[in-house]
């Protein structure tokens, strides 16, 4: 994945968030220019300042990339491009407008800095004219513009013919899919979560739960929510899978149960040969605030036996492990158990502190 924001900004704060992508362990980062061509040579040199800044601090053992969002022309772009060469970007996107194809073309046949574009042209027929004219070295759709997954599927198909990898605009499970089944995608863009301003919050707030990277990687799993009906209360909720295979051919399935984005406990599912062995509910369901005690009756070992659970601090995502206070009751009202523990979702249980 590349961080992609680093817009234009004050030189020292745009280090500032430069060194935060970089020690997330993000080894490829994409930023902004900040003046086009009203500028004229002292928007050159400030734009040339932003550059410098950032590899700075990242270095010369990442990737950098350099995007003017349509922002200049084809004058302008070969003004600039000397100057930029020593920062060894790996691109430099949309340099002018889209429809002005010859001048990507020109550009990228200097072949001074490979050019990047397409998140703005919409048919698989744009692509190939793209490709036939050599205007670009990186093709970046956005699936949300082309189509959806079949044009996506058509156009990374098309790329490879030519030779030319496709790493596709934003973020998004269907990008992110997409591009982990291709060969001719090598990576994806990653937009950093922000407060985004209003009417474009299509690319952060699309989709919830989406996995966020680690070390400049995401994981794809199946990790896609299903609605679950609890078997007692008959409360529909959305679940997360997480499938485990036990001993002696038991496969049990936990789930990470969330509520309103609160992840507060498991079900669980087990399964021999097709036929369930057991299942059931560790938590009652519903909407939890941290500091919150509930009693309910559970069952333990073929008993209904009193339960008292308080959440001492609770997940914010479905990730997010909960720590909750856990007391059994006997049939007498005699305390048997009375622990801390921390549920953290598709692993086991693990007790904190005996009380
Ligand atoms: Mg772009």
């Amino acid at each position: 994945m590349y961080a992609s924001k680093l817009y234009s900004q004050p030189i020292k704060d745009l280090q500032i968030e430069a060194e935060k992508y970089l020690n997330e362990g993000f080894k490829m980062f994409k930023m902004r220019f900040g003046w086009g061509p009203k500028d004229g040579a002292e928007g050159i040199k400030k734009n040339v300042e932003l550059v410098n800044a950032v590899r700075e601090v990242v270095g010369y053992e990442t990737d950098l990339m350099l995007e003017a969002y349509m922002g200049w022309d084809l004058e302008y772009s070969k003004k600039i491009i000397p100057e930029l060469i020593k920062f060894k970007p790996k691109w430099l996107e949309e340099p002018v407008i889209p429809d002005d194809i010859p001048g990507y073309a020109e550009l990228n046949a200097m072949g001074d800095v490979p050019i990047a574009g397409g998140e703005h042209e919409f048919s698989y027929l744009g692509f190939k004219h793209l490709l036939e004219l050599k205007a670009v070295s990186f093709i970046q759709y956005d699936a949300n513009r082309v189509g959806g997954i079949t044009p996506g599927h058509k156009i990374n198909t098309l790329a490879e013919k030519y030779g030319v990898p496709v790493i596709p605009h934003a973020g998004q499970m269907h990008n992110y899919h997409l591009t982990m089944a291709h060969n001719n995608c090598p990576f994806s863009e990653f937009f950093p979560v922000h407060q985004v301003e209003i009417g474009n919050e299509l690319f952060y707030y699309l989709f919830k739960g989406e996995p966020e990277p680690k070390n400049g990687f995401i994981n794809l799993d199946d990790n896609t929510p299903e609605d679950w009906e609890h078997p007692n209360t008959g409360e529909k909720i959305k679940v997360y899978k997480r499938t485990r295979k036990g001993q002696s051919g038991l496969k049990t399935q936990l789930f990470t149960i969330t509520n309103d984005g609160q992840c507060i406990g498991r079900v669980w599912d087990s399964r021999r040969g097709g036929r369930v062995i057991k299942n059931g509910c560790k938590f009652p369901l519903g909407v939890w605030k941290e500091g919150e005690t509930r009693t309910f009756i559970g069952s333990s070992g073929g008993k209904s036996r009193k339960i008292e659970l308080k959440i001492l601090k609770l997940g914010k995502k479905q990730k997010d492990s909960v720590k909750f206070n856990w007391k059994l009751y006997d049939g007498s009202g005699k305390l048997m158990d009375n622990n801390d523990y921390t549920f953290s979702p598709g692993k086991a249980m693990s007790g904190l502190k005996d009380h």
